[in-house]
């Protein structure tokens, strides 16, 4: 994946494993699936009116939109997001993944873990086979 800012990549190390784990999975259907390679626009910075999982560490962001541009089709989201929060349900009533746009921000995927979310301490919940 490509990041924004080179300070992302600090951060992307530094923040909660399963999210990174998320995020590797979500890099490699965008680029199994579509030959695209994400780029990663915020981990940990906060904005005015959100939920503070970025500042905790639990979230990441994925473009979509710049410069008024898309980089996935319409169908390439619903894929990606329906995929991401089917590999990884977190059990409790709030996505994983969503797509959108916050306060007329551009439009990008956010990827989270919600304090509610559980996972196997053995990751076998991420067995590909099962
Ligand atoms: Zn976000």
């Amino acid at each position: 994946m490509l990041f924004k800012e080179e300070r992302l990549k600090t951060e992307f190390f530094k923040m909660d494993p399963i999210v990174r784990l998320m995020a590797i999975h979500f890099e490699v259907l965008c680029k199994e699936y579509f030959k695209i390679t994400p780029v990663c626009t915020r981990i940990f910075d906060d904005i005015k009116g959100a939920t503070g999982v970025h500042p905790a560490g639990r979230a990441i962001d994925f473009r979509n939109e710049t410069g008024g541009k898309r980089m996935f089709t319409d169908e390439q989201v619903k894929f990606l997001v329906s995929e991401m929060n089917k590999r990884f349900p977190g059990h409790d009533n709030l996505a994983t993944c969503i797509h959108h746009s916050f306060n007329g921000g551009p439009y990008h995927f956010h990827i989270q873990k919600t304090l509610g979310d559980k996972y196997d301490k053995d990751l076998s919940c991420f067995d590909y086979h099962k």
